[in-house]
């Protein structure tokens, strides 16, 4: 098969680890025959330095003619007095919108070879770490209008809005997910104090009706930030709106150990989507080779299994990671005693070889 993958390596570590991640690729493109094309694509700081804008339409539409889109990170202190709508993180939420990528996937799994890492009480962590959280991406506050004006001081306003049909599509994700896991939906939402959340619940109750094989249950979102380390193990499938998806994410990856680990995929109504790591540009580390890759290298593994149709390739990547990992290899981030630690190209090329030896 052939595909055409844009690419944005971004800022940061992000040209680090996608290198990896293409390293991978290729290694199952030559296994099993299949042609990836890449092509570049600029966003975030970089692209404010060449063309002053974090996300020029010529490189938006390299990504939406492409057949998907595998991302490293954007940002930096660099950019971090430029102003708000030109802020490399604009990139994103355009990419996002443009894209029409209403939902996030991020995976919250604790690799058992890195079951230590986790800062949650071992007798927490034995009862398994293993939930998606299905976040709406498109709309909510980070969409609505903000803006900041006098009224005998300064004061500031963001608005929050869905509609029926952005909780409904985003909502059937959720529903379709869980069916295809343990058949278990939360959702969560501030029903108490908050329209959108009434609005929320009412929607997603309606189209329970629809998936009688689901169990539904409802959760506000302070619980559920209290739940996710008191007992991870009861969670399935969490479908949320956008900013508490985008908090809950946070918090669901810090459990299962390092920020490193976590891939994340994007998808509209179309096949194309936009896979990248949970984390961000990590400047710390930038230009050192010490990031770790894995995140970015099961993004590409999501992209083959849910834009591409090959489970098997991306079965492949998933246990290669499995194999290095039990081989003992880690990046700093994961670094346990009596472990080898090794470099964020060492570890691409471990895994990729991993790839080609399964
Ligand atoms: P960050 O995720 O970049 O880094 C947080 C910490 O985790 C740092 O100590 C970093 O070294 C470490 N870390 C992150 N990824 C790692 C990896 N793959 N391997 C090893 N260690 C890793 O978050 P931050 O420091 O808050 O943000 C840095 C920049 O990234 C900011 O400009 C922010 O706006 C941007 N950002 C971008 C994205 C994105 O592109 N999707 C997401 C979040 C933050």
């Amino acid at each position: 098969m052939k595909k055409n993958i844009a690419v944005i390596r971004g800022d940061g570590i992000g040209p680090e680890i996608v290198n990896e991640a293409i390293k991978v690729l290729d290694a199952v493109a030559k296994k099993y025959g299949h042609t990836f094309e890449y092509t570049d694509a600029d966003m975030g700081g970089c692209a404010i330095d060449k063309y002053g804008d974090p996300l020029p339409q010529h490189e938006l539409d390299k990504c939406l003619n492409a057949d998907s889109v595998l991302l490293g990170a954007v940002g930096g202190p660099k950019w971090d007095s430029v102003p708000g709508n030109m802020r490399p993180e604009k990139g994103l939420l355009r990419i996002r919108a443009g894209m029409g990528v209403y939902s996030n996937n991020r995976p919250a799994k604790i690799w058992p070879q890195l079951a230590d890492a986790s800062p949650l009480k071992p007798e927490i962590v034995e009862k398994g770490i293993d939930f998606i959280i299905v976040r709406e991406l498109i709309g909510g506050i980070y969409f609505g209008e903000h803006r900041t004006f006098e009224d005998g001081e300064r004061v500031s306003e963001d608005v929050m809005r869905y509609s029926e049909s952005e909780i409904e599509r985003i909502g059937r994700i959720g529903f379709e997910t869980a069916r295809k896991r343990r058949k278990k939906l939360c959702s969560v939402e501030k029903s108490n104090v908050l329209d959108t959340s009434r609005l929320w619940k009412s929607v997603i109750h309606r189209l329970a009706e629809e998936y009688p094989d689901v169990e539904l249950s409802d959760m506000l979102v302070d619980n559920c930030a209290m739940q996710i380390v008191k007992n991870p193990a009861q969670f399935d499938v969490i479908v949320t709106e956008n900013m508490f998806g985008d908090i809950l994410s946070d918090e669901a990856s810090m459990i299962t150990g390092s920020i490193g680990m976590i891939p994340s995929s994007s998808l509209g109504a179309g096949s194309n989507g936009l896979y990248e790591p949970i984390h961000g540009s990590a400047p710390d580390i930038a230009g050192t080779d010490a990031a770790n890759p894995i995140g970015t290298i099961l993004s590409a593994a999501m992209m083959l299994r849910f834009s591409f149709d090959m489970p098997r390739e991306a079965d492949d990547i998933e246990e290669a990671v499995g194999k290095v990992l039990s081989g003992g290899f880690r990046t700093g981030d994961i670094m346990q005693s009596g472990m080898k630690k090794v470099k964020c190209s060492e570890m691409g090329s471990l895994i990729a070889q991993a790839v080609s030896e399964i």
